[in-house]
């Protein structure tokens, strides 16, 4: 597989055959695997979950930060209600044209408000424009070293109840180990900075690289 996954190869595989995707999350999928930036998509289940989960809370306002081909964007939007909406945030205008032809396809752009540029900006900007308090749920999968700057403005951003995931967080298991490198770093000062933070709720999960929850209070 070319995302990474903390599962034996066999288990992953058969986990990827027990996810739901529809023709355009599978076309969109395959068409991302031949990429040399595949290893950025996350898996089958992972988009299964994140439907599933945005579905269980009722969101309706979603927030992504890093959207890369659109994979995850998809499944949220997706499960979003007609009038949901998702801010979508990458750098990238190359990645995000591929999400853009699959959000047509499968009927979802008018739920998609796709932004390019810095997602601190952009995310600083949803703040001033006064949408505090005003999102159910936020998909953190970037750059690992703002993690802990998507982690507040995020937080900032979402209602009471809401909840963020962030990908990578086992950083397929580089996080247990001593490292001098800075992304492995951001990432394991987040998993102890939320498994302390009194503002949340949280629960880390080994699906994918790992998926923190943090659910606001
Ligand atoms: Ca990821």
């Amino acid at each position: 597989m070319a995302h990474k996954s903390l599962l034996p190869p066999a288990v992953d595989a058969y986990v990827a055959a027990h996810s739901r995707e529809t023709a355009e999350q599978r076309a969109l999928r395959e068409e991302t695997q031949a990429m040399p930036e595949a290893r950025m998509q996350i898996s089958p289940d992972q988009g299964a979950f994140l439907g599933l989960f945005v579905k269980a809370i009722g969101a309706k306002r979603c927030l992504e930060i890093g959207t890369f081909t659109g994979y995850s964007a998809l499944a949220t939007a997706l499960a979003l209600p007609a009038d949901g909406k998702l801010v979508a945030c990458d750098v990238s205008i190359t990645w995000t044209n591929v999400a853009k032809r699959y959000f047509e396809r499968a009927g979802v752009a008018d739920k998609v408000d796709l932004r390019i540029g810095d997602a601190r900006e952009t995310l600083a900007g949803l703040v001033a424009a006064g949408e505090s308090g005003t999102y159910d749920f936020a998909f953190v999968d970037a750059d690992k070293s703002s993690y802990g700057t998507y982690f507040e403005r995020c937080l900032e951003l979402l209602r009471p109840g809401g909840v963020i995931g962030f990908d990578n967080m086992l950083w397929r298991g580089e996080v247990t180990r001593p490292s001098a490198d800075v992304d492995t770093e951001a990432l394991r000062a987040l998993n102890d900075q939320v498994f302390a933070d009194p503002r949340v709720d949280a629960s880390l999960l080994t699906i994918g690289d790992g998926l923190l929850l943090a659910r606001k209070r």
